[in-house]
């Protein structure tokens, strides 16, 4: 378990109920009472209601609506826009069942103003009967394009009679985050219960921009029943006042929670190393060019952070191709000429097995002995390196995650480096740190983070950026093209090849399925060799055994191989400066960054490089122009913007499925130009009001400590 300064949490909450102001307990109580308090919640429902993260009455108090829904009137079918939710009414006029791919009832809805069709996939014989020709039906649901007009898959509906319409909803029907096993009705039903005997002196405002008018339950209350003059646009959009204040809160407990971590950092003992200047001059003048001026502003940042005794965080972005490996051997080289050691963690084999030739090649002539772990080592190798480790002769480790693996120990560890790492959640910066000690960390980024996103994410870790690349680098040409025209393409791939340069041919698949997008890379491959007969051909993909994939690298690096077929595992850090094609079929199924990442590979020495985007034939229009911005710019800063935008921050962040950043009324997206300030202001209250900075984390983030946990 990670100790995630529970202690002090402990302390700071026993100090506000020493001194016995009365917010304080009651607030604490409502905090602490669990919710079987409520009626009707026995042991099945809570450990349910833990799924979405609520222990608490506090907790379910701020489980506030993800949205809202407008039911309070009807829509006139004319006027619908796709995509809009909407309650409309008419007659039918019509009901089928139609045979396409797949079998569908389609029920034609019609009133004074347009018609809309009903469509159900599922549907059972009385349904049919019931959407008969004539009858008068009320529906809910969202408005899509169809093939001959809009439609709406699967409403909600009613039938009636003229005589008794169903009544519309009063006010705004709010939709809760939920889980299986608890309906929205349900979750509703407990929130309501606990607004009857909930008052307002069991929950103090820590809003810094205090209401008078209303206390902070009422405004909750109207968060979840809005009454019905609440201003139904503002709501939607989480613009209203209340929410806005709540969003405003939430973040800066987000926010106090990170610096906290990091204050907790300063506070723990590291070994200051020493500068290391001479060797990292006699390295400097072995490499075949000069720093450029960011690298070196860069390494001066590392090189000062190390010499301190608290360990340090750091944070290196670069984009692709910046050169942040040469920044990595310089960090490296602090630890080794302090006499420690250095792991070096590679996210990928391929990676790893690059960054070891490089560093030993680097390392060697500096009498450094570079040490390599696998996770499919042979049991006899994996000892030899495992004892260099642990008896200390091996001074840089190079490997994927193998390197922390509890069989794992280190001599004299000083210096963790992470490179690429692009999936990197605060989960994982804390399991690091908790392997019993504390060295400096150096995480690189593949994917450059818009700096109001990283400040935001990353507020634990201090944070570098290598903002210019090498001189003489030429950009990358990119175009766009159908599969139509593939014929074209694999002839310019079949003339580069034979004036003595290599190519990359990527394949993707919609699912990340390391197997599936294997076979599709097969297939490509076999249709490859079928049209270049004279060209040689290899493939990688994530099921190749550790060592074939190398061998096929090291065949590629070589020229042996001229044509790469891969899956996307080659999409970080592989350098093969005499690549200057990269054919990506299907693009449209990537992110902007992972494709600005897959780009990368190519432009990596001085002749001019192409990227072809082969795109499938159902790409939309909204698709294509997402990737022509790929052609507009190979600045990967501006794409992390472009796709923070189409894709939001946890795409961006790589973190979605970790639901590291699962806000309760924030969302990063829409409130990110709130962050800088509300970043500030965090630091105020850190340092001058701790105790509510305490009371705000355990209420916005309280039971995340499976944030410290996962
Ligand atoms: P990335 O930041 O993507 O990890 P690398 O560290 O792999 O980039 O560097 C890309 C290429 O540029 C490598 O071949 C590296 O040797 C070269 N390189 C690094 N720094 C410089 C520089 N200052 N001038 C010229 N080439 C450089
Ligand atoms: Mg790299």
């Amino acid at each position: 378990m990670v100790d995630y300064g529970q202690r002090n949490h402990r302390k700071a909450v026993d100090s506000a109920l020493a001194t016995p102001t009365k917010s304080a307990i009651t607030s604490s109580s409502l905090q602490k009472h669990p919710l079987t308090t409520l009626k009707g919640v026995g042991a099945q429902l809570s450990a349910r209601l833990e799924k979405l993260g609520l222990f608490t009455l506090q907790d379910l108090l701020f489980h506030l609506p993800y949205r809202y829904v407008d039911r309070t009137k009807i829509t006139p079918i004319g006027s619908l826009l796709p995509y809009q939710a909407a309650v409309v009414e008419g007659n039918v006029s019509g009901a089928n069942v139609v045979f396409g791919k797949r079998r569908s009832l389609v029920c034609r809805l019609k009133d004074g103003s347009g018609s809309i069709n009903l469509r159900f996939y599922h549907f059972n014989a009385s349904q049919k009967q019931a959407l008969s020709n004539g009858e008068k039906v009320r529906c809910y649901g969202e408005v899509r394009p169809g093939v001959s007009g809009l439609e709406m898959y699967h409403p909600e509906y009613q039938v009636y009679s003229d005589a008794s319409p169903p009544p519309l909803e009063q006010t705004l029907t709010p939709a809760y985050h939920t889980t299986d096993g608890i309906s929205q009705p349900r979750l509703r039903g407990l929130i309501e219960q606990l607004f009857q005997f909930a008052n307002s002196t069991m929950l103090p405002d820590l809003s810094p921009h205090k209401d008078s008018k209303h206390s902070l339950l009422e405004r909750l209350h109207y968060l979840h029943f809005p009454p019905q003059d609440a201003l139904l646009e503002a709501l939607i959009d989480g613009e209203h006042p209340y929410q806005q204040q709540l969003i405003t809160e939430e973040l800066t407990a987000y926010q106090l929670s990170l610096l906290r971590l990091r204050e907790q950092r300063l506070n723990q003992h590291a070994p200051a190393l020493v500068d290391a200047s001479e060797l990292i001059s006699a390295f400097t003048q072995s490499l075949a060019f000069e720093l450029t001026s960011a690298q070196q502003r860069v390494c001066d940042n590392i090189r000062s952070d190390l010499k301190k005794n608290t360990p340090m965080m750091r944070l290196l972005q670069g984009d692709v191709g910046s050169g942040k490996t040469v920044v990595a051997a310089i960090a490296a080289l602090c630890a080794t000429a302090s006499g420690k050691q250095v792991a070096l963690m590679a996210p990928t084999d391929i990676l790893a097995e690059q960054h070891r030739s490089n560093f030993s090649a680097w390392f060697s002539p500096l009498n450094i002995r570079v040490a390599w772990l696998s996770g499919k080592q042979k049991v006899k190798e994996r000892r030899e390196q495992s004892s260099a480790i642990a008896n200390g002769d091996a001074q840089l480790v190079v490997g994927t995650h193998a390197l922390f693996q509890n069989d794992v120990s280190f001599h004299d560890l000083a210096l963790v480096i992470i490179d690429e790492q692009h999936r990197f959640g605060v989960h994982q910066r804390l399991l690091l740190r908790d392997k019993g000690h504390t060295p400096h960390q150096l995480i690189m980024t593949a994917t450059p983070i818009p700096r109001t996103l990283a400040m935001s994410a990353y507020a634990d870790l201090d944070y570098s950026v290598i903002d210019e690349l090498p001189k003489g680098r030429l950009p990358v040409e990119t175009v766009v093209i159908s599969q139509k025209r593939r014929e074209d393409i694999i002839n310019r791939i079949r003339h580069a090849c034979l004036d003595g340069r290599q190519a990359y041919w990527v394949c993707t698949l919609i699912e990340q399925s390391e197997n599936l997008s294997a076979e599709a890379a097969e297939d490509a491959v076999t249709k490859l060799m079928e049209q270049l007969p004279d060209i040689k051909i290899g493939l990688v993909h994530g099921r190749l055994k550790p060592k074939d994939k190398e061998a096929i690298m090291v065949e590629f690096k070589a020229g042996n191989i001229q044509l790469l077929v891969a899956t996307t595992v080659i999409e970080v850090g592989v350098d093969v400066p005499n690549a200057s094609v990269m054919v990506i079929e299907n693009p449209e199924r990537l992110g902007l960054a992972q494709l600005h990442q897959l780009r990368g590979r190519v432009g990596r020495g001085t002749i001019a490089s192409h990227c072809v985007l082969l795109y499938g034939d159902a790409l939309s229009r909204h698709g294509k122009s997402r990737l022509q911005a790929m052609r507009s710019t190979s600045d990967g800063f501006k794409i992390a913007e472009i796709d923070l935008e189409l894709r939001g921050p946890g795409e961006v962040l790589g973190t979605r499925q970790t639901g590291d950043i699962a806000f309760k009324v924030a969302d990063l997206q829409r409130d990110l130009t709130l962050m800088p300030a509300i970043h500030e202001h965090a630091k105020i209250i850190l340092s001058q009001q701790p105790l509510l900075a305490e009371q705000l984390i355990a209420r916005w983030i309280g039971h995340s400590e499976q944030f410290a946990q996962a």
